[in-house]
């Protein structure tokens, strides 16, 4: 959430930031800002997207070698122009931009205003570049001494970057729970949130840890120290990232893009780690702790949102193949209610960005009670990727979209390897069984293909469908999991109220919701308890819901019930969520399309939650 651009060197500030601000515009785009520092500081911003400030800005002054710049997920006060970032300290001497929530706002605020401080905005944000011109000026200390007191005294979660009239060489950053990325180049230097805004500049990055300060002078180079004034030397990484991938590819947006590249993300995620010829499975990041694994009395998988989704479909594999009791958490939930944790226990933590606020402290809690946690996430060098003991990446390459998909189906095959290699540590599965289910896996790439050639079926029933003011998904098994996220998908979009259900379930309750204006989305293949999920269908058609069923190539009895079907290839039952989630994301595309929703950057919403 939000999106932080910095730079500091030779070129002309305001292209790089502008140009960064659209990299990082899928983390929140509610508003946007920039300042530039000349003699003095100028300072825009405005409510809207990052080509509304463009457009405010074409005829404003826009020199100077140093700036940073902003856009705004809000958490507090409303998306307008006096509540974007950057914000002014008093005698503008000072400007600083933010991502996170300052908890303890209210008390510092209320203490700056009896000392007289003029807020211009309702943000959280704006007590910091107050508290820190008041520690500046009271207790006579230079800039980056006060930027640390004033972090000292703040409680929750940060990453900013402080510019100041007097050092016209110079940023400040620091991060807290929050992440942020330090790029080196020739003689300049770029900070970011992620390295999306970095990549065309420079491959040299590092990232900072928690309660870092980083003082980035063009004269004096970085130095890193503590908010507890301990110094560390920097540690230069590499960036695992092409331009390429951060461009939409003649797809007219990045989820459609993402959605088509997953053929070749699941083959990536495979990639080293699956060898059929040779019947091995391997996952380098975990073998370590395989022995721990097998040795734990249950596994907790702990995440947000969309990958909450893998998690249950990763129980529902576990449990199956490993046979060690797997519970599934919402991060949010796991870190505030005492759950009970013991070393032997095993956490999973999985999350896309590798920054989820919730599931970052869902960690933190795991490890203080003594737990291994291991992680799955898709950023390299991630703050979750570092806090972890052990993990996996999922080699999905940057997601961009903000409704997530081809990370959902990497996380899963992520998930699946794992298992195997697990289970054959265990032996918990025979070797023919192993064998099939690896050649089944090598061939999901080329069967999402197949569901791919759908696509103009599938807008068909977009367009049938389009004005539908309720959907209703259901799934069992390894479906219903599915059911969730094809649910959370047309939510997320189109902003349809939808529903997903295990197709048991909808007796109690759901039931009643049907109607025959009422689309109902059936995944129905044709293993496991695909007979009575075809009495499921049958309850529903009574009621003259509407039904669009997800089957088996082949399938004659589902295609005689429902309303339209589309058509998945075969294959093992626990790899029909890679191949049955792909329609329901196109599905749910096609459907926002019509409506006129901004597929991209859907209302409300941002990428990588890093406030809980
Ligand atoms: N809490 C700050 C605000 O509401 C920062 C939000 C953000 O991370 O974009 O302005």
């Amino acid at each position: 959430m939000c999106g932080i651009v910095a730079y500091v060197g030779q070129k002309d500030a305001y292209p790089i930031l502008i140009n960064g601000l659209r990299r990082l515009e899928y983390r929140g785009y509610d508003s946007a800002g920039v300042a530039l520092l000349t003699d003095q500081i100028n300072l825009y911003k405005c409510r809207g997207k990052v080509a509304d400030l463009e457009e405010y800005i074409a005829d404003k002054n826009t020199g100077g070698t140093i700036g940073i710049a902003h856009t705004r997920w809000a958490t507090h006060g409303e998306p307008n122009d006096e509540n974007a970032h950057p914000h002014f300290s008093r005698d503008r001497d000072i400007a600083l931009i933010h991502n996170g929530i300052i908890e303890n706002y209210a008390v510092l605020k209320k203490e700056l205003v009896s000392r007289g401080y003029v807020f211009q905005s309702n943000t959280d944000t704006e007590v910091l570049v107050h508290l820190i011109e008041d520690i500046r000026e009271n207790e006579n200390v230079e800039l980056d001494e006060a930027v640390r007191i004033a972090l000292t005294q703040v409680e929750g979660t940060y990453a900013i970057v402080v510019i100041s009239k007097n050092h016209p060489d110079s940023l400040i950053a620091a991060r807290n729970g929050s992440p942020l990325v330090i790029g080196v180049g020739e003689g300049e230097y770029y900070v970011a949130s992620d390295g999306a805004p970095l990549v065309e500049y420079t491959k040299n990055v590092i990232y900072l840890d928690n309660e870092d300060i980083a003082y980035i002078s063009l004269k004096d180079d970085i130095k890193i120290k503590s908010i507890n004034n301990i110094e560390r030397t920097p540690y230069i990484d590499q960036l695992e990232m092409s331009i390429t991938q951060l461009e939409k590819g003649g797809f007219e947006h990045f989820m459609l893009k993402e959605i088509y590249e997953q053929p070749k993300s699941i083959a990536d995620s495979m990639r080293g780690r699956l060898n059929v010829a040779k019947e091995i499975v391997s996952l380098g990041g975990i073998i370590e702790y395989e022995e721990k694994m097998l040795n734990a009395p249950r596994f907790t998988m702990v995440a947000c949102g969309t990958s909450w989704h893998a998690c249950l479909v990763g129980e529902y594999i576990f449990e199956e193949l490993v046979r060690i009791p797997v519970e599934v958490e919402y991060a949010s939930e796991f870190r505030y209610r005492n759950p009970i944790i013991n070393e032997k226990d095993i956490v999973i933590a999985i999350s896309q960005s590798g920054e989820t606020a919730d599931t970052l402290a869902a960690i933190g809690l795991a490890k203080e009670n003594g737990a291994t946690v291991i992680g799955i996430c898709n950023v390299v060098g991630s703050s979750i990727a570092r806090a972890t003991h052990a993990g996996s990446y999922t080699h999905a390459g940057p997601e961009i979209g903000v409704a997530s998909t081809k990370a959902f189906t990497a996380q899963v095959t992520l998930l699946l390897l794992m298992a195997l290699s697990l289970a054959k540590k265990k032996g918990t599965i025979s070797r023919s069984r192993y064998h099939e289910i690896i050649i089944a896996l090598e061939n999901i790439p080329r069967q999402i293909e197949e569901v791919l050639s759908h696509e103009k079926l599938i807008k068909e029933i977009a367009d049938r469908f389009s004005d539908a003011k309720n959907f209703l998904y259901l799934g069992r098994g390894y479906n219903f999991p599915v059911a969730l996220e094809g649910a959370l998908k047309l939510k997320e979009i189109s902003y349809i109220h939808a529903e997903g259900y295990p197709a048991a379930e909808m007796k109690h309750g759901p039931i009643a919701l049907i109607d025959e204006e009422m689309p109902v989305v059936v995944i129905a293949t044709n293993k496991g308890t695909y007979d009575k999920v075809v009495s499921n269908i049958q309850e529903v058609k009574a009621r003259k819901g509407k039904i669009i069923a997800i089957v088996t190539k082949g399938d004659e009895t589902v295609k005689s019930l429902a309303d339209y079907v589309i058509e998945i290839p075969e294959t093992e039952e626990m790899l029909v969520p890679l191949l049955a989630t792909v329609p329901l994301q196109l599905l749910s595309y096609h459907i926002a399309l019509n409506r006129g929703c901004n597929v991209d950057q859907p209302r409300n919403l941002a990428k990588s939650v890093t406030v809980e």
